[in-house]
C-alpha cells in the first residue's frame, strides 16, 4: 500500500488534466494471490476497485475517485515463458510494453504492438484498451496479439485461461470480452502473446503527397506492390512538421519544402528486396503526380529524424494552446472526406480554429485535434466543448464510423456511449457487466455506466 501522499500523487495524476484523481488507498500487489485477497477484501466490504497500468490513458479509466481503491499492478512484471517455436510469450500483466518488445527481439523474435507511451504503458492496460498503434495495418489491434489470459473477477475468483492453443472453439471467446473492458469485468494478470518472425529488413520513408486524397492511392499500390510487408502509413500535416520543429527540441523536417501532407510509410519483413520494391512504388507515384518528394532513410538517425517528426506532433500539441482533441475511425476510403468535411464544418462554427488531423491512416484511424484560433479567449474557448464534440461525433456517426477509435470510453465517452451505440448493444453490455460484477465494484461508472447514470452523464 502507497501511505505517503506526494507518492501517491504519480498513481492518481491523469496526464492531461481532465480529471482529479483522488482514491482513498493505492495498492501495489506483487503476486496474483494478492491481487485476489485485495478484490475479496474490496467485495466484501462492497468497495470500488480501479485497476491500473502505466497510467497512460488518454480517457481518464485509471482515475479513481474518493472512496475507491486504487490496484496498480506494476509490481507485476515478470516474463513467464518464452516459447520461439510456438511463436508465444506468456507474461505478467505489469510488464512494460517496450520490455516485452525487447524480450522478443533478443529471442529471435517480433511482438508488433508498438505506440507511442510504450516505454511507460504497461501490456495488461494495452489489452484492457485494446490499444492500437503505429503497427495496425499489418498485425491487428492488441486483441489479434492475444491466445490465453488470466485474470481475478470481481469477486476474487481467479479465471485461469493462459491457453498458448492458436485453435480452440470451446464455447465463447471470454477473452476478448475482458480485452477493451478498460477494467470493468476484472484484473488481468497475465497473458499469452503472439510473437512474429523478427523483421531482418526494415525500410522507412518520409513521403510528400499531391494532396490528401494521394495519400489512398498510395496505400492502395504500395499495399498491392509490397507482398504484404507495408506495416505502417501514418499521415502527418504541414502544421504537424512546423509545429515539431518550433516547439520539440531536435525535431527537424527531413523534406523541407511547401508539402501540405506527409506520409511515413514502414515496409518491414525477411528475404524481400523491400527497398527495391519500396523505391519502384514511389517512383510510379511520382511518375503519376500521387507522390510529390520522397526520402527513404539511409541510416539509423534518418530513420529516427522521421519518427522524431511523428512522435513530436503529438508532443508539439501540449505547447500550442487550448484545443479539442478527438480519436475516431472511418472506413479507410473516407479518410480524406472526413478531413476535409470535418475541418469545414469547424472552420464554419468558429472562424480562425485550426484543424490538425493526423495519424494511422492506413486502418482509419485519425486523431483530430482542433487548435483555438489565435487570440481567442481560453475559458471561453473550453466552455464550446460540447458544441464541437456534437458536431464532429455527428459526423463521424454518418460515416458510420467509431467515436473512440482506440483510445476507449474510460469517464471520458460515457455521453457518447448512449448518444451513438446501438441500443440493444448497449443493454447487452450492461447485461454482461450485471452478470460478471453484480456489485459493481470494478471500475464503476466507466465504460457502461448504469442506465440512471447514462440518462444524468447524456449530452442534450
Ligand atoms: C504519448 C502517448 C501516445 C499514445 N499512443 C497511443 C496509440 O498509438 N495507440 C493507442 O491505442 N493508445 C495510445 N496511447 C494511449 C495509452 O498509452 C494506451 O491506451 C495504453 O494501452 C494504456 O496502457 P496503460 O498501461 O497506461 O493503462 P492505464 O492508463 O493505466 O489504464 C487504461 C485502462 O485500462 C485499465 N487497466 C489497466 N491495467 C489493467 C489490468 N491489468 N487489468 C484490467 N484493467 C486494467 C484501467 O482501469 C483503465 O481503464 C498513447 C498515450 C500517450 C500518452
Amino acid at each position: 500500500m502507497v501511505s505517503d501522499d506526494s507518492e501517491k500523487a504519480e498513481f492518481l495524476e491523469e496526464r492531461r488534466g481532465k480529471f482529479n484523481g483522488q482514491g482513498d488507498a493505492v495498492i501495489l500487489p506483487s503476486t496474483v494471490e494478492e491481487v485476489q485477497r485485495v478484490v475479496r477484501c474490496c467485495a466484501s466490504h462492497q468497495r470500488p476497485i480501479v485497476p491500473q497500468g502505466g497510467n497512460t490513458g488518454l480517457c481518464g479509466g485509471a482515475v479513481s475517485r474518493p472512496g475507491e481503491v486504487l490496484i496498480n499492478l506494476r509490481r507485476l512484471n515478470r516474463i513467464l515463458d518464452i516459447d520461439p517455436i510456438n511463436d508465444t510469450m506468456t507474461v505478467q500483466a505489469g510488464c512494460v510494453l517496450a520490455n516485452i518488445q525487447q524480450a522478443a527481439i533478443e529471442s529471435g523474435r517480433h511482438f508488433s504492438l508498438s505506440l507511442g507511451a510504450e516505454g511507460t504503458c504497461q501490456i495488461g492496460g494495452n489489452l484492457s484498451t485494446n490499444a492500437g498503434g503505429i503497427n495496425v495495418l499489418r498485425y491487428g489491434n492488441a486483441r489479434e496479439q492475444v491466445l490465453g489470459l488470466q485474470a481475478v473477477l470481481p469477486d476474487g475468483r481467479l479465471w485461469n485461461d493462459l491457453t498458448e492453443l492458436r485453435k480452440n472453439n470451446t464455447g465463447y471467446d471470454l477473452k476478448s470480452l475482458l480485452i477493451g473492458a478498460e477494467g470493468t469485468l476484472g484484473i488481468i494478470t497475465a497473458a499469452v502473446l503472439k510473437l512474429h518472425p523478427k523483421p531482418q529488413q526494415i525500410e522507412t520513408a518520409f513521403v510528400a503527397l499531391r494532396d490528401l486524397e494521394a495519400s489512398l492511392e498510395l496505400l492502395t499500390l504500395a499495399r498491392a506492390k509490397s507482398g504484404g510487408a507495408l506495416s505502417g502509413f501514418e499521415l502527418v500535416p504541414q502544421m504537424g512538421v512546423e509545429l515539431a520543429e518550433r516547439h520539440v527540441p531536435r525535431c527537424s523536417n527531413p523534406l523541407p519544402g511547401d508539402h501540405r501532407w506527409y506520409v511515413i510509410m514502414v515496409y518491414s519483413g525477411t528475404g524481400l528486396e523491400l527497398r527495391t520494391i519500396l523505391e519502384n512504388t514511389l517512383a510510379s507515384s511520382f511518375e503519376k503526380g500521387t507522390v510529390t518528394d520522397a526520402v527513404i532513410s539511409s541510416s539509423e538517425a534518418q530513420t529516427a529524424q522521421i519518427w522524431g517528426i511523428r512522435e513530436g506532433l503529438v508532443e508539439a500539441q501540449l505547447q500550442e494552446g487550448e484545443r479539442y482533441t478527438y480519436d475516431v475511425a472511418v472506413k479507410v476510403s473516407q479518410v480524406p472526406d472526413f478531413i476535409h468535411r470535418a475541418s469545414a464544418l469547424a472552420e464554419q462554427r468558429m472562424p480562425g480554429i485550426r484543424p490538425y488531423p493526423f495519424g494511422h491512416v492506413g486502418d482509419g484511424n485519425i486523431h483530430l485535434s482542433l487548435f483555438q484560433p489565435p487570440g481567442y479567449d481560453p475559458a471561453r474557448f473550453r466552455s464550446r466543448l460540447p458544441e464541437f464534440d456534437t458536431l464532429i461525433f455527428d459526423l463521424v456517426h454518418e460515416l458510420k464510423g467509431s467515436f473512440s477509435a482506440e483510445h476507449g470510453i474510460g469517464l471520458l465517452k460515457i455521453a457518447e456511449m448512449t448518444d451513438y451505440k446501438d441500443p440493444v448493444g448497449l443493454s447487452m453490455m450492461r447485461a454482461i457487466k450485471q452478470a460478471i460484477d453484480p456489485l459493481n465494484i470494478m471500475n464503476p461508472g466507466k465504460v457502461v455506466a448504469t442506465q440512471s447514470a447514462c440518462q444524468t452523464s447524456s449530452r442534450q
